[in-house]
């Protein structure tokens, strides 16, 4: 479960969904696998693309997370999705 989790160094997105959280890149520890979920409705998807084209998402899919690197970020090519005004904003808190 990741409701405990507080990720927001790699925002994409408000969410679409629910119009509070943020969608976030995060990486299962287990797998080490990159995907993104809303930190409000908790909703993941499999890509950032996958949440831009409104594709219905999963919950539960993924196990405990934390922030992927900016290397891993920006190997998976997911860096041109990362929405530097909302970046900014979170990280100046
Ligand atoms: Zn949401």
């Amino acid at each position: 479960m990741k409701g405990f989790m507080q990720l927001w160094n790699f925002p994409v997105d408000t969410c679409k969904f629910c119009f509070q959280g943020w969608v976030v890149i995060a990486k299962e520890k287990s797998s080490g696998k990159l995907y993104v979920y809303c930190n409000e409705c908790m909703v993941e998807w499999e890509s950032p693309e996958k949440y831009l084209q409104k594709y219905s998402g999963s919950s539960e899919k993924y196990g405990e997370s934390e922030e992927p690197t900016k290397d891993e970020v920006s190997n998976i090519g997911w860096k041109r999705y990362i929405n530097k005004q909302l970046q900014d904003r979170l990280s100046s808190n």
